[in-house]
């Protein structure tokens, strides 16, 4: 069995490397600290590499020791997770390449199974719920410091416990984490609801610039990196923008596309019953059926109508 082998690659290894995927939201932050502090617990030499990540998630457990660069030589083990792909490690797969083994424990359906080890559940709202049965199979103690890692990844993966893939087993675990004192409003506040106030300024001007086609069943947003240096955002301050278009009355596909070097990041989410992950796959990426990505080397004009026009293409 997987988890066996897991197990024992694990406890095999002396030093090991935690990687997740670019632009790293919560789940990717909560999943690598909640398995950063449980290799501490027992007794590893671990780095986790994060190179940049939004600063709401700095006030979680072990966060202060999370590392830009990894070691020149090769780790016995390399982990990596809520990552559907290794194209996704970007810059720094370098760690994972070299390392004498790898494991990938992920939730994405379209998870490419680029490691020795894959663990994917694709039934799983986040990554963070999957650690919860990897780390009790591992015999860690998931005390107050783990639990509010992975409640943070859980919070944020399920829209605050919100979304569809949400399960009963979500709630029994956040039942049984505030048993353990672990704060969930307050991680909830700090994780999901508050923003910066460069975060709230490129809100308002995604929202001026908001456009509806098909009957108002496609919103549409965009921001540029003139936006970004004009208001002076931080990593993530673009986090929640493509919700507010969902969260419209009647809207079934929401897109927002960001300008990145060369060309725009898509992000896509549905309400109901279009899977943008086919969509974001056509375009190279990929995610889940409400929530899903890609980039896109164009301008935004074209961006705009190729994604557009193949949302259309879904619309009932
Ligand atoms: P977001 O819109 O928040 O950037 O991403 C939503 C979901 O789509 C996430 O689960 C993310 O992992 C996935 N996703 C976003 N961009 C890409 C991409 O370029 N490639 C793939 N494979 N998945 C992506
Ligand atoms: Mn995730």
């Amino acid at each position: 069995m997987t988890l066996d082998s897991i197990k024992e690659e694990i406890l095999n290894a002396k030093d090991i490397v935690i990687l997740t995927h670019e632009m790293p939201d919560g789940d990717a932050v909560g999943s690598s600290l909640a398995v950063y502090n449980s290799l501490k617990q027992l007794g590893k030499t671990v780095d986790l590499v994060i190179p940049e990540y939004p600063k709401n998630f700095a006030f979680l457990p072990g966060a202060k020791e999370i590392k830009k660069e990894g070691k020149d030589t090769s780790y016995d083990l390399s982990i990596v997770l809520d990552c559907s792909d290794v194209k996704r490690l970007n810059g720094f797969s370098n760690y994972f390449e070299q390392a004498n083994k790898t494991i990938n424990i992920d939730h994405h359906g379209v998870n490419t199974m680029f490691a020795d080890l894959n663990f994917v559940n694709p039934a799983s709202p986040a990554c963070a719920q999957i650690l919860v049965t990897v780390l009790e199979y591992l015999g860690i103690e998931i005390d107050k410091n783990i639990g509010t890692c992975l409640v943070a990844g859980i919070i944020t993966d399920t829209g605050g416990f919100k979304y569809q893939g949400v399960t009963a087993e979500t709630f029994e675990f956040a039942a049984g984490l505030l048993n353990k004192g672990v704060n969930i409003s307050d991680v909830y506040r700090k994780v999901f609801q508050v923003i910066t106030k460069e975060a709230f300024e490129l809100r308002k001007v995604a929202i001026d610039r908001l456009e509806f086609f098909e009957n108002g069943k496609i919103s549409f947003t965009y921001t540029t990196k003139e936006d970004e240096e004009r208001i002076n955002t931080s990593t993530g301050d673009h986090e929640g923008i493509v919700e507010l278009g969902r969260d419209i009355e009647g809207v079934e596909v929401s897109v927002y596309l960001r300008e990145v070097e060369n060309g725009y990041k898509a992000s896509l989410r549905s309400t109901e019953y279009v899977n943008v992950a086919d969509i974001c796959l056509l375009f190279g990426g990929g995610g889940h059926i409400k929530a899903a990505g890609c980039n896109l080397q164009m301008s935004l004009e074209q961006g705009k109508e190729k994604i557009i026009n193949e949302v259309k293409k879904y619309i009932k």
